[in-house]
Protein backbone atom coordinates (compact mmCIF):
# COMPACT_ATOMS: atom_id res chain seq x y z
CA UNK A 1 0.00 0.00 0.00
CA UNK A 2 1.28 3.44 -0.83
CA UNK A 3 1.01 6.36 1.38
CA UNK A 4 -0.24 9.52 0.98
CA UNK A 5 2.07 12.39 1.28
CA UNK A 6 -0.47 14.76 2.46
CA UNK A 7 0.88 17.06 4.78
CA UNK A 8 4.67 15.93 3.90
CA UNK A 9 7.09 18.76 4.09
CA UNK A 10 8.85 18.73 0.70
CA UNK A 11 11.52 21.04 -0.74
CA UNK A 12 12.21 21.41 -4.46
CA UNK A 13 15.27 23.13 -5.92
CA UNK A 14 15.09 24.87 -8.72
CA UNK A 15 11.24 24.78 -7.98
CA UNK A 16 10.73 27.77 -9.44
CA UNK A 17 10.22 27.01 -13.24
CA UNK A 18 10.77 24.15 -15.65
CA UNK A 19 11.04 20.57 -14.04
CA UNK A 20 11.03 21.74 -10.67
CA UNK A 21 7.96 23.78 -10.75
CA UNK A 22 6.80 20.35 -12.21
CA UNK A 23 8.14 18.30 -9.47
CA UNK A 24 6.25 21.17 -7.44
CA UNK A 25 2.73 21.31 -8.96
CA UNK A 26 1.89 17.47 -8.73
CA UNK A 27 3.54 17.55 -5.04
CA UNK A 28 1.48 20.39 -3.68
CA UNK A 29 -1.53 19.12 -5.21
CA UNK A 30 -1.10 16.31 -3.33
CA UNK A 31 -1.28 18.83 -0.12
CA UNK A 32 2.05 18.21 0.61
CA UNK A 33 3.92 21.67 2.17
CA UNK A 34 6.37 22.59 -0.37
CA UNK A 35 9.30 25.32 -0.19
CA UNK A 36 10.87 25.94 -3.38
CA UNK A 37 14.82 26.88 -3.52
CA UNK A 38 16.27 29.08 -6.76
CA UNK A 39 17.83 32.77 -6.72
CA UNK A 40 15.85 34.78 -8.29
CA UNK A 41 13.00 36.44 -5.83
CA UNK A 42 10.39 37.54 -8.67
CA UNK A 43 9.98 33.83 -10.54
CA UNK A 44 9.90 32.07 -6.88
CA UNK A 45 7.30 34.62 -5.70
CA UNK A 46 5.07 34.06 -9.28
CA UNK A 47 5.61 30.48 -8.92
CA UNK A 48 4.80 30.10 -4.99
CA UNK A 49 1.56 32.58 -5.70
CA UNK A 50 0.21 30.51 -8.13
CA UNK A 51 1.05 27.35 -6.62
CA UNK A 52 -1.25 28.37 -3.89
CA UNK A 53 -1.13 28.40 0.25
CA UNK A 54 0.86 25.36 1.04
CA UNK A 55 3.83 26.54 -1.43
CA UNK A 56 6.41 28.93 0.02
CA UNK A 57 10.38 29.54 -1.34
CA UNK A 58 13.67 30.19 0.19
CA UNK A 59 16.56 31.94 -1.76
CA UNK A 60 19.72 30.00 -2.14
CA UNK A 61 22.09 29.21 -4.97
CA UNK A 62 22.73 25.73 -4.35
CA UNK A 63 26.15 25.43 -5.02
CA UNK A 64 26.56 27.49 -2.15
CA UNK A 65 26.87 25.29 1.25
CA UNK A 66 26.32 28.05 3.78
CA UNK A 67 22.75 29.23 1.84
CA UNK A 68 21.85 25.78 1.19
CA UNK A 69 21.87 24.97 5.25
CA UNK A 70 20.36 28.03 5.69
CA UNK A 71 17.27 27.11 3.11
CA UNK A 72 17.12 24.05 4.72
CA UNK A 73 17.24 24.72 8.23
CA UNK A 74 14.76 27.22 7.57
CA UNK A 75 12.30 24.96 6.12
CA UNK A 76 12.51 22.40 8.45
CA UNK A 77 11.10 24.83 10.92
CA UNK A 78 8.35 26.71 8.92
CA UNK A 79 7.08 23.22 7.82
CA UNK A 80 7.75 21.11 10.89
CA UNK A 81 10.40 18.79 9.73
CA UNK A 82 11.63 17.75 6.26
CA UNK A 83 10.16 14.79 4.59
CA UNK A 84 11.25 14.67 0.96
CA UNK A 85 14.25 16.61 -0.61
CA UNK A 86 14.10 17.20 -4.66
CA UNK A 87 17.72 18.10 -5.70
CA UNK A 88 16.37 18.99 -9.23
CA UNK A 89 17.60 22.78 -9.66
CA UNK A 90 20.58 22.81 -12.90
CA UNK A 91 21.74 24.23 -15.90
CA UNK A 92 23.19 23.38 -19.08
CA UNK A 93 24.92 25.61 -21.10
CA UNK A 94 26.49 24.22 -24.24
CA UNK A 95 30.76 24.89 -24.55
CA UNK A 96 32.84 22.55 -26.50
CA UNK A 97 35.39 21.61 -24.76
CA UNK A 98 37.88 23.50 -27.03
CA UNK A 99 36.46 26.73 -26.33
CA UNK A 100 35.08 26.04 -22.41
CA UNK A 101 37.20 27.92 -19.72
CA UNK A 102 38.31 26.11 -16.12
CA UNK A 103 35.45 28.80 -14.36
CA UNK A 104 32.54 27.18 -16.53
CA UNK A 105 33.69 23.38 -16.11
CA UNK A 106 33.57 24.23 -12.12
CA UNK A 107 30.54 26.27 -12.15
CA UNK A 108 28.35 23.32 -13.75
CA UNK A 109 29.80 20.83 -11.45
CA UNK A 110 28.73 23.54 -8.32
CA UNK A 111 25.48 23.78 -9.85
CA UNK A 112 24.71 20.25 -10.97
CA UNK A 113 26.50 17.58 -9.08
CA UNK A 114 28.16 19.45 -5.72
CA UNK A 115 24.28 20.84 -5.22
CA UNK A 116 23.20 17.24 -4.88
CA UNK A 117 25.88 16.86 -1.99
CA UNK A 118 24.72 19.68 -0.43
CA UNK A 119 20.97 18.89 -0.58
CA UNK A 120 21.64 15.79 0.96
CA UNK A 121 24.21 16.46 3.84
CA UNK A 122 21.86 19.69 5.18
CA UNK A 123 18.65 17.35 4.83
CA UNK A 124 20.41 14.11 7.12
CA UNK A 125 20.35 15.73 10.47
CA UNK A 126 16.25 16.04 9.99
CA UNK A 127 16.20 12.43 8.16
CA UNK A 128 17.66 11.27 11.46
CA UNK A 129 15.58 12.85 13.48
CA UNK A 130 12.78 11.36 12.23
CA UNK A 131 13.78 7.84 11.05
CA UNK A 132 12.44 8.52 7.43
CA UNK A 133 12.92 10.17 4.43
CA UNK A 134 12.91 10.43 0.56
CA UNK A 135 15.54 12.14 -1.72
CA UNK A 136 15.09 12.40 -5.57
CA UNK A 137 17.46 13.85 -7.64
CA UNK A 138 17.30 14.96 -11.12
CA UNK A 139 20.05 13.87 -13.38
CA UNK A 140 19.66 13.18 -16.85
CA UNK A 141 20.19 10.68 -20.32
CA UNK A 142 22.75 12.80 -20.86
CA UNK A 143 26.19 12.29 -19.67
CA UNK A 144 25.02 8.47 -18.49
CA UNK A 145 23.54 6.91 -21.12
CA UNK A 146 24.51 9.42 -23.75
CA UNK A 147 26.65 12.40 -25.47
CA UNK A 148 25.87 15.65 -27.18
CA UNK A 149 28.58 18.27 -28.57
CA UNK A 150 28.66 20.74 -25.73
CA UNK A 151 27.98 19.19 -22.85
CA UNK A 152 30.76 17.51 -21.74
CA UNK A 153 30.88 19.03 -18.25
CA UNK A 154 27.22 18.84 -18.23
CA UNK A 155 26.75 14.91 -19.09
CA UNK A 156 29.92 14.80 -16.44
CA UNK A 157 27.68 16.07 -13.41
CA UNK A 158 24.89 14.02 -14.36
CA UNK A 159 26.50 11.23 -14.86
CA UNK A 160 28.02 11.79 -11.46
CA UNK A 161 24.83 12.54 -9.79
CA UNK A 162 24.77 8.55 -10.09
CA UNK A 163 27.69 7.62 -9.27
CA UNK A 164 26.73 9.90 -5.87
CA UNK A 165 23.78 8.58 -5.44
CA UNK A 166 25.34 4.96 -5.16
CA UNK A 167 26.42 5.29 -2.05
CA UNK A 168 24.63 7.92 -0.96
CA UNK A 169 22.00 4.62 -0.69
CA UNK A 170 24.06 2.54 1.48
CA UNK A 171 25.09 5.82 3.82
CA UNK A 172 21.31 6.91 3.85
CA UNK A 173 19.47 3.56 4.71
CA UNK A 174 20.35 4.00 8.25
CA UNK A 175 17.69 6.76 8.34
CA UNK A 176 15.25 4.90 6.86
CA UNK A 177 16.05 6.98 4.10
CA UNK A 178 15.86 6.42 -0.01
CA UNK A 179 17.26 8.11 -2.53
CA UNK A 180 16.16 7.75 -6.18
CA UNK A 181 17.16 9.80 -9.32
CA UNK A 182 14.66 10.88 -12.58
CA UNK A 183 16.57 10.62 -15.72
CA UNK A 184 14.68 13.06 -18.50
CA UNK A 185 15.14 13.10 -21.99
CA UNK A 186 14.24 16.33 -23.44
CA UNK A 187 11.62 17.80 -20.95
CA UNK A 188 9.51 21.35 -22.77
CA UNK A 189 10.99 23.70 -19.81
CA UNK A 190 12.21 27.20 -20.01
CA UNK A 191 15.80 26.10 -20.19
CA UNK A 192 15.55 23.83 -23.09
CA UNK A 193 13.65 27.08 -24.51
CA UNK A 194 16.81 28.66 -24.15
CA UNK A 195 18.47 26.53 -26.87
CA UNK A 196 16.47 27.31 -29.29
CA UNK A 197 13.68 26.59 -31.77
CA UNK A 198 15.95 24.61 -34.36
CA UNK A 199 17.08 22.59 -30.99
CA UNK A 200 13.31 22.00 -29.80
CA UNK A 201 11.99 20.77 -33.68
CA UNK A 202 14.94 17.97 -33.77
CA UNK A 203 14.58 16.48 -30.87
CA UNK A 204 10.59 16.69 -30.98
CA UNK A 205 11.53 14.52 -34.37
CA UNK A 206 13.81 12.27 -33.10
CA UNK A 207 11.03 11.14 -30.06
CA UNK A 208 8.04 7.98 -31.20
CA UNK A 209 5.39 10.41 -30.08
CA UNK A 210 7.09 13.32 -31.48
CA UNK A 211 6.83 15.83 -28.55
CA UNK A 212 9.20 16.51 -26.03
CA UNK A 213 8.22 15.49 -22.48
CA UNK A 214 5.76 17.59 -20.32
CA UNK A 215 7.28 19.17 -16.70
CA UNK A 216 4.41 16.95 -15.07
CA UNK A 217 5.62 13.69 -16.60
CA UNK A 218 8.71 14.13 -14.41
CA UNK A 219 6.72 15.19 -11.24
CA UNK A 220 4.64 12.23 -11.37
CA UNK A 221 7.71 9.77 -11.70
CA UNK A 222 9.27 12.20 -8.24
CA UNK A 223 6.04 11.55 -7.06
CA UNK A 224 6.66 7.49 -7.37
CA UNK A 225 9.79 7.79 -5.19
CA UNK A 226 8.59 9.61 -3.03
CA UNK A 227 5.65 7.93 -1.50
CA UNK A 228 6.51 5.02 1.19
CA UNK A 229 5.39 1.50 1.34
CA UNK A 230 4.09 1.03 4.38
CA UNK A 231 4.79 -2.90 4.26
CA UNK A 232 8.43 -2.35 3.79
CA UNK A 233 10.75 -2.59 6.64
CA UNK A 234 13.89 -0.91 4.98
CA UNK A 235 16.80 -3.31 6.03
CA UNK A 236 20.00 -1.10 7.63
CA UNK A 237 22.77 -1.71 5.89
CA UNK A 238 25.47 -3.29 7.34
CA UNK A 239 28.13 -1.42 5.44
CA UNK A 240 27.52 1.75 7.28
P1 LIG B 1 15.12 25.53 -16.13
O1 LIG B 1 13.84 25.56 -16.85
O2 LIG B 1 16.21 26.42 -16.60
O3 LIG B 1 14.88 25.77 -14.57
C1 LIG B 1 15.99 25.75 -13.72
C2 LIG B 1 15.58 26.04 -12.31
O4 LIG B 1 16.73 25.87 -11.45
C3 LIG B 1 15.09 27.45 -12.09
O5 LIG B 1 14.13 27.44 -11.05
C4 LIG B 1 16.36 28.20 -11.67
O6 LIG B 1 16.01 29.36 -10.94
C5 LIG B 1 17.01 27.13 -10.78
N1 LIG B 1 18.47 27.26 -10.65
C6 LIG B 1 19.39 27.24 -11.65
N2 LIG B 1 20.62 27.40 -11.14
C7 LIG B 1 20.48 27.52 -9.79
C8 LIG B 1 21.37 27.72 -8.72
N3 LIG B 1 22.70 27.82 -8.91
N4 LIG B 1 20.88 27.78 -7.46
C9 LIG B 1 19.54 27.68 -7.24
N5 LIG B 1 18.65 27.48 -8.22
C10 LIG B 1 19.11 27.42 -9.49
O7 LIG B 1 15.77 24.05 -16.18
P2 LIG B 1 15.07 22.63 -16.43
O8 LIG B 1 15.13 22.34 -17.88
O9 LIG B 1 13.79 22.55 -15.71
O10 LIG B 1 16.14 21.66 -15.73
C11 LIG B 1 15.98 21.34 -14.36
C12 LIG B 1 16.81 20.11 -14.06
O11 LIG B 1 16.44 19.07 -14.94
C13 LIG B 1 18.31 20.31 -14.25
O12 LIG B 1 19.02 19.61 -13.25
C14 LIG B 1 18.57 19.67 -15.61
O13 LIG B 1 19.87 19.19 -15.72
C15 LIG B 1 17.56 18.54 -15.57
N6 LIG B 1 17.20 18.02 -16.89
C16 LIG B 1 16.48 18.79 -17.77
C17 LIG B 1 16.11 18.26 -18.99
C18 LIG B 1 15.28 19.02 -19.97
O14 LIG B 1 15.08 18.53 -21.09
N7 LIG B 1 14.75 20.19 -19.64
C19 LIG B 1 16.50 16.96 -19.33
C20 LIG B 1 17.24 16.21 -18.41
C21 LIG B 1 17.57 16.75 -17.20
P3 LIG B 1 17.01 30.62 -10.78
O15 LIG B 1 17.61 30.85 -12.14
O16 LIG B 1 16.14 31.72 -10.28
O17 LIG B 1 18.03 30.24 -9.76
Amino acid sequence: MLTSIKGKSVIVTGGSKGIGRGIAQVFAAQGAKVTLIARDEAGLKEAATEMGGNVRYEIADVGDWNAVKAAVDSTAKAQGGLDIMCANAGYFPQTKIVEMDVEEWDSVMACNLRSSFLAVKASIPYFEKANKGRVILTSSITGAVTGFPGWSHYGASKAGQLGFLKTAAMELSRYNTTINAVMPGNIYTEGLQGLGQEYLDTMAASIPLKRLGAVEDIGNAALFFAVSYTHLTLPTSDLV
